[in-house]
């Protein structure tokens, strides 16, 4: 081969060599490059699993450092629970449902005074075991193993009552368990032995009140036996004064005294009212009663001061509102008389007006009822309206100043209204006038009841002759309500049969089949009964025409209106010869003036009065006099009047009967009259004795053997 051959296939092999050398070198570069860039992407990873390795760690660092806080959080709250726990006076544990201890505080452990063995641990039912043998708790008369059983059936019980317990040093300890929801139980052991100190000091503090209580009222009662006795004599014995032959001043002296003691009367029995209601011993005493008359009845009492000053008095008492109410009328006359008496003392000229209205409700049988006074007189300043309710407080100043009072009136008035549900009220204008009202609400009394009974004296047996069987039972209804014994027949030959049984007064219908009401009289007159005759007819004109008519007392016109048969009754004068003795009264009473005072009071009628001056003599007086009627004074030298009652109704007891009792006191508190009804009185009079009412005890109690006591009828109040 020649060299330039031999040199051409060098160069080539050369520049092939070269040409790989070439290729290879930028294979290699691709390579390198390749290997640079997934060289980067990985280190890029390795720094991002770097960080988030980073935040792991921070985040753990976090949550632990959080739990660190929450630990020491806990053990905080921890502390300071136990601390608290511990700081409670009162026991305080905890048990597990095995009823094994799991905690207690230092005051529940006290309890067992160092005994080692009651600690977390311990179950209950050993807990009870050195309770009864270490003689902790004060178990009484109980045996242990009792009180043991006991106790632990409470413990086990879903909702463990509370129980107290007494321990060994005389302290009281209220235990109180609580059962929660995996069977644990709270238990607390209340000391509340201070509770239990101050009730029986408070129970002692009440006692002693209690008792200063009624030794007020008892004081209150003695003084108005001290006051009202001595007071009994002298407004009696000046009222008897005045019935005798006086010079006009010496008159004028006597009806002083007489007022004075009425007016001194009135300020004791304020001031016991008064002390009767803040004691809340006084008690309404409600029966039927009729609000119109008694209003009337006011009025006419305060009548004769009205007309000395020139006041016109007026009632306006609603048409429409019925009259009869069950209440107290003894209080609601006190209430009145109180406004009504204001209402004319503070009133110069011009006139006061009783107003009463009100909405009778017939679902429950009530009304509200709506009462004002309303006066012309000074009037009050607005700034003292509230004031005058106060006691004992009055308006100060120029014009008020001359008026009398104990300041008591309204006060009382206000406590009684309030009392009775109602509200009283006070509109006024100084130099206008005032008005005063009260508005309460009363059950309304059963229709059917007399709207005006008066009260008749000296007719007891009432005979009604009367075919038509209704008309007899109305009239014998209507009479009933006086109080009359009535009894009824329905032909004249059957009246004739009975006017011998000691009949007062004979009320006939005139046109009666056989024998009318006119023959009847005659037939009553010629067999020598004088007793009076009413007629009842529907012809009047007739009646009066005939010659039969002198018989006759009253003819009225049938069907008679109740007001108008009372008011005939009340002009009648029964009969007065009769055969019958007088009515035997017997007084006991030790004091001489109110012996003469009494006399006196009864003077007027037809009785046989004898004295016992002590209880003894009473009760010989009883055997020997025989009484249709005792008056009875209580308090008594010797033997005092509820002993000389009781020796009575022993000796009643064997013979069956009954003689009225009546007993007269200078008590007058809430509770005496029952004490006094209690040893056999029948009935309770307070002192200062009225004459009215003694003489209405001797009508009611005259037995139908004796004459009646009064030989005249009392007249119609009659409202209106
Ligand atoms: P007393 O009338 O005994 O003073 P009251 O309690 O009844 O006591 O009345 C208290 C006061 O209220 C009276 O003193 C009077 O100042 C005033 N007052 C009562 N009623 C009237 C009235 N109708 N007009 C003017 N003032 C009255």
């Amino acid at each position: 081969m020649s060299l330039a051959n031999k040199l051409a296939d060098e160069r080539r092999a050369r520049l092939a060599a070269e040409r790989l050398l070439e290729q290879k070198q930028a294979e290699l570069h691709a390579a390198n490059r390749k290997l640079g860039k997934h060289a980067r992407a990985l280190s890029s990873e390795i720094d991002e699993t770097r960080a988030e390795v980073q935040n792991i760690r921070d985040e753990n660092l976090r949550v632990k450092s959080d739990l660190d806080v929450a630990y020491q959080k806990i053990e905080i709250a921890e502390r300071r629970l136990w601390h608290s726990i511990e700081t409670i006076q009162d026991g305080f544990a905890f048990f597990d449902a095995d009823s094994r201890m799991i905690a207690a505080n230092n005051a529940y452990l006290a309890v067992f005074d160092g005994l080692e063995a009651v600690k977390p641990g311990v179950s209950y039912i050993e807990i009870l075991q050195f309770i009864t043998e270490e003689g902790i708790v004060n178990i009484g008369g109980a045996r242990p193993h009792e009180w043991r059983e006991r106790m632990l059936d409470r413990w086990q019980s879903p909702a463990p009552e509370p129980e107290v317990i007494r321990l060994w040093n005389g302290q009281y300890i209220k235990l109180i368990d609580q059962r929660g929801h995996g069977g644990d139980v709270v238990s607390l052991a209340l000391n509340i032995t201070d509770t239990i100190r101050y009730e029986k000091e408070l129970k002692e503090a009440r006692r002693r009140a209690e008792a200063a209580n009624r030794a007020k009222s008892s004081f209150l009662a003695n003084m108005s036996h001290e006051i009202r006795t001595p007071m009994n004599g002298v407004v009696g014995m000046a009222e008897l004064l005045m019935d005798t032959a006086l010079n006009e001043e010496q008159r004028l002296f006597t009806s002083t005294i007489k007022n004075s003691g009425e007016a001194l009367l009135v300020i004791i029995n304020d001031v016991l009212d008064y002390s009767k209601i803040e004691a809340e011993k006084l008690v309404l005493h409600e029966e039927p009663f009729d609000l119109e008359r008694c209003i009337h009845e006011l009025v006419t009492l305060i009548q004769a001061n009205a007309r000395d000053k020139g006041l016109d008095v007026l009632v306006d008492y609603d048409v429409f509102l019925p009259t009869r109410f069950v209440g107290d009328p003894g209080r609601i006359r006190q209430i009145m008389t109180n406004l009504l008496g204001n209402a004319v003392k503070f009133t110069e000229s011009g006139h006061v007006l009783v107003r009463v209205t009100g909405i009778p409700c017939n679902e429950d049988g009530t009304a509200s009822i709506h009462v004002t006074v309303e006066d012309t007189g000074i009037g009050i300043p607005v700034g003292k309206i509230e004031h005058i309710f106060g006691e004992f407080n009055q308006v100060e100043d120029e014009r008020n100043r001359k008026f009398e009072g104990t300041g008591l009136g309204l006060a009382i008035s206000q406590k009684l209204i309030r009392l009775m549900g109602g509200k009283i009220w006070v509109e006024s204008e100084p130099s206008q006038g005032s008005t005063f009202g009260f508005a309460i609400t009363l059950p309304l009394s059963n229709p059917k009841e007399a709207d005006h009974p008066v009260s008749v004296t000296g007719l007891h047996r009432v005979l009604i002759v009367e075919p038509q069987e209704t008309g007899r039972g109305i009239l014998e209804r209507q009479l009933g309500q006086l109080g009359l014994d009535v009894s009824g027949c329905r032909s004249g030959a059957e009246a004739l049969a009975l006017a011998g049984e000691n009949i007062d007064l004979v009320i006939s219908d005139h046109a009666m089949p056989d024998m009318d009401g006119l023959e009847l009289a005659e037939a009553l007159r010629e067999a020598g009964h004088d007793m009076p005759f009413v007629l009842l007819s529907h012809n009047t004109g007739l009646a009066e025409q005939d010659p039969a008519r002198d018989c006759l007392q009253a003819v009225l016109q049938k069907p008679v209106a109740r007001r108008a048969l009372y008011q005939a009754l009340a002009t009648l004068e029964p009969s007065s010869k009769g055969p019958r003795r007088a009515m035997r009264v017997l007084a006991a009473e030790d004091n001489k003036t109110n012996r003469l005072v009494f006399s006196k009071m009864v003077q007027s009628l037809d009785i046989d009065l004898t004295f016992a001056e002590n209880g003894k003599e009473a009760v010989a007086l009883y055997q020997s006099f025989a009484p249709d009627l005792i008056f009875m004074d209580i308090s008594m030298p010797e033997m005092d009047g509820k002993d000389a009652s009781r020796a009575i109704r022993q000796i009643e007891a064997k013979s069956g009967q009954h003689v009225p009792i009546v007993a007269m006191t200078a008590h007058a508190m809430n509770g005496d009259d029952t004490e006094i009804l209690a040893a056999g009185l029948d009935h309770y009079l307070a002192k200062p004795l009225r004459k009215e009412t003694i003489i209405q005890h001797i009508r009611q109690a005259c037995p139908k053997t004796a004459r009646a006591p009064l030989a005249v009828v009392d007249t119609v109040q009659a409202a209106g």
